[in-house]
């Protein structure tokens, strides 16, 4: 097909598609958890004995006792297996911040020719998929040993269901034979328990006797886009790299603001109700549903859980949007930036820590003491990120997230917490020694513990801040949507681990001196704050003020692109913190670094692959087409004593010559590689190879608006945004 015959074709396939129909599930607790191997299943089919040992071990993080093993795979095995499961998946989660799993079945034939179905303990527990093809950062090279996968206990098994049939996924770690992590839960499991060794000893000192497991908790909100895939399929740069190269902005776009928390259209909604289906039966709480900024673009967030569980889950709802996306003639973007000039897409991860006895960390609470308790964690967050603020930068930095941080719709590169008026004021008065009035709602109680009252939801938002209070947890902002939670948990549990091992050794020498234990609070707190309060910021994010203010007087460190923020992965501090809370050794934090750089490199080089081949062969021969089509007129008109202006023929030439010319540039710059460090040749990604793409775009986008539209063979932005 030539020009837009396959446009056109697209939009009547839309236009006549009949609906696939979806209704909600009627009843909740019928379909509530029904494909997910959980605590009360445990409970009807395991020995007493056995749930006990295994329930400990999920709730507290007691060690797995390993003679369970058989009596759990056993149950399992039988209950995937009553429910159409013929195969079992050990599931995992490598450095890519996709979703791996390597299946295998239950089948095993006998000596006499008779099937049985198996699966033991052993096998339960560890798996050895091999999977040397993950990248792995130079930890092991694929001549040596393999990857073995082990059963994450604490993430309950479940039922994936397709069309061709169920697979039993059972979460798992994946080390190296030398035990070294090689994906995104180990750390996430050992930053969990670093915090909750750390926070057990502040709770201790602040009177607490009986202290619960501290965990922390996520609730992720995943923004994502839809686009007919009769659209998606004709453009490449959708296919391979998840986000358009080339495409003019649309007439109208989201200057109106009439699509966020709009009516959702129906066929979207049906899509919607089809994934929340499927979440519920695998006790993923979805939530909230809406229309987001963006025509096109969604929103999807479950209630908050567990971090490690939330984490997998998060990962399932993006497998759940990608899939039934396909089923219903959609493709699912969850792309940071899939389209230039209209906001991208983010991942909000609300995160807080509590546990069983003392309930939520973060929440300010009713009495001075809960209050007291609340100031402590907040101003180990506040001094955490003013510490580690390049670290969290660093976590969330890919080729993707780039084009949304620092740009204008999203947070900033640079890391600051929004705390909100009130409980600004209130640090603000603790760094000043005079604690008085709080402004807004005048409930300071000086009388009983020295430390003020503070009244539940100081809540005021910032959307600016790529870190912010929001009542009872803080909201990290600047989380990319097709991004893994794990990676900026881990930073986040880290950094708050490292931070109440300071302040629990503060308040012991405090205390040691004699001081109550509320001076002494006041103490550690004042001192944070005269040490990190620069990190503290209320006003616009976004504004230019704040970048030269930020930097220039408050020392704080600008990152704008992955190049600049993933070497911070090798700056000393950062090793050392991971290393001294065990989470990540030195070997293992470079060979992240290692990873996430080889695919930040590899992005930017498929891209740059797509814009020569998209300019090449889709973009430059229309524009020839078209030139050649009016050129004929033109001559032909003279031949009639007609001279029609030749303005426009110049346009669209001049235009599809710079465009040829850019695209050598890029060609050029392309083959360079002889780089002296993956530092280097992240840099020169950034900073040579982007900027030549962009150009190139400039003018294919150019000659979009010149061209006619009979000749464009893309579908355009309108199209894809627009038509549902
Ligand atoms: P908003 O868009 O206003 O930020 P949403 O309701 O869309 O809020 O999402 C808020 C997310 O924060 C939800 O996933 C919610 O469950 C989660 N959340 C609420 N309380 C906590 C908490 N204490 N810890 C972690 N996450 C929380
Ligand atoms: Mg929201």
């Amino acid at each position: 097909m030539t020009g837009n015959a396959a446009r056109v074709q697209a939009i009547q396939q839309i236009t006549n598609r009949t609906p696939i129909k979806c209704a909600p599930p009627i009843k909740l607790d019928e379909v509530w958890a029904t494909n997910v191997f959980d605590l009360s299943k445990m409970q009807a089919s395991l020995p007493k004995s056995v749930f006990k040992s295994i329930k400990n071990t999920i709730t507290s993080g007691e060690k797995l006792d390993p003679s369970i093993a058989d009596a759990v795979a056993t149950a399992m095995r039988d209950w995937a297996m009553a429910k159409g499961a013929l195969y079992y998946a050990h599931v995992f989660y490598p450095m890519t911040n996709l979703t791996a799993e390597k299946h295998d079945g239950f089948v095993s034939v006998q000596g006499d020719g008779k099937v049985i179905s198996e699966f033991s303990g052993k096998v339960l527990v560890q798996g050895e998929p091999d999977g040397s093809s993950f990248p792995n950062g130079g930890i092991r090279d694929t001549f040596e040993a393999r990857g073995y996968t082990a059963w994450d206990v604490t993430s309950p098994a479940y039922i994936m269901e397709t069309e061709n049939g169920s697979t039993l996924c059972i979460p798992t770690v994946f080390v190296s034979w030398t035990g070294e992590a090689l994906d995104k839960k180990v750390p996430l499991l050992r930053s969990i328990d670093a915090m909750n060794k750390a926070a057990q000893k502040v709770l201790r000192l602040l009177g607490h006797t009986e202290i619960a497991r501290v965990n922390s908790s996520c609730g992720a909100e995943q923004e994502y886009f839809l686009v007919d895939s009769n659209f998606a399929h004709q453009r490449p740069d959708l296919l391979l790299a998840g986000r358009t190269l080339f495409g003019k902005s649309p007439a109208k776009g989201q200057e109106f603001d009439d699509h966020y928390f709009g009516a959702i259209p129906e066929r979207v909604q049906i899509f919607m109700q089809d994934v929340e289906a499927q979440l519920y039966k695998l006790g993923i709480p979805a939530k909230t549903r809406h229309n987001e900024v963006a025509p096109g673009q969604f929103e999807i967030a479950p209630v908050f859980e567990a971090a490690n569980v939330a984490s997998d889950h998060q990962q399932m709802i993006m497998t759940t949007l990608k899939t039934t996306a396909k089923k219903h003639g959609f493709m699912c973007l969850l792309h940071e930036k899939p389209f230039a000039g209209i906001n991208g897409s983010g991942k909000h991860v609300n995160w807080s820590v509590g546990n069983a006895t003392q309930g939520n960390l973060l929440d300010p609470g009713d009495s001075p003491h809960d209050n007291a308790q609340f100031l402590v964690f907040c101003g180990a967050v506040i001094r955490g990120v003013h510490k580690f603020g390049p670290l969290m930068r660093a976590v969330i930095a890919n080729a993707s997230n780039d084009h949304r941080l620092g740009a204008n719709e999203a947070p900033p590169a640079i890391m600051s917490v929004y705390l909100g008026s009130q409980l600004e004021e209130v640090f603000e008065q603790i760094k000043n020694g005079s604690v008085s009035e709080s402004k807004k709602r005048g409930v300071m109680d000086l009388g009983v513990a020295v430390l003020p009252e503070l009244t539940k939801d100081a809540g005021d938002r910032n959307r600016t801040s790529p870190f912010a209070f929001t009542g009872n947890r803080f909201e990290f902002r600047a989380v990319g949507s097709s991004q893994s939670v794990s990676g900026p948990l881990v930073a986040l549990n880290t950094i708050l681990a490292d931070s109440l091992e300071w302040i629990g050794d503060r308040l012991e020498s405090e205390l040691a001196k004699g001081l109550e234990v509320s001076e002494a609070i006041l103490t550690v707190l004042k001192e944070i704050m005269n040490d990190h309060s620069a990190v503290i910021f209320g006003g616009n994010g976004y504004s230019e003020e704040w970048h030269r203010e930020a930097v220039e007087e408050r020392g704080l460190r600008n990152l704008p692109t992955t190049a600049d923020a993933l070497p911070v992965l090798k700056e000393p501090e950062v090793e050392a913190l991971f290393e001294k809370l065990q989470v990540l050794t030195p070997v293992e934090l470079e060979s992240r670094f290692e990873v996430y750089a080889e695919q930040y490199i590899n992005s930017i080089e498929v891209e740059a692959k797509l814009v020569m081949n998209m300019a090449k062969t889709m973009v430059y021969p229309a524009a020839v087409e078209y030139l050649s089509k009016l050129s004929g007129t033109i001559s032909a008109l003279v031949g009639l004593g007609i001279s029609l202006d030749k303005k426009n023929a110049e346009t669209v030439a001049n235009l599809t010559n710079a465009l040829m010319v850019a695209t050598e540039n890029l060609s050029a710059a392309f083959a360079k590689d002889d780089f002296a460090s993956t530092e280097e040749h992240m840099h020169y990604c950034a900073n040579t190879i982007c900027p030549l793409m962009n150009d190139v775009r400039s003018y294919a986008d150019q000659l979009e608006s010149e061209l006619p539209d009979s000749f464009w063979p893309l579908p355009t932005y309108q199209e894809m945004l627009f038509i549902k």
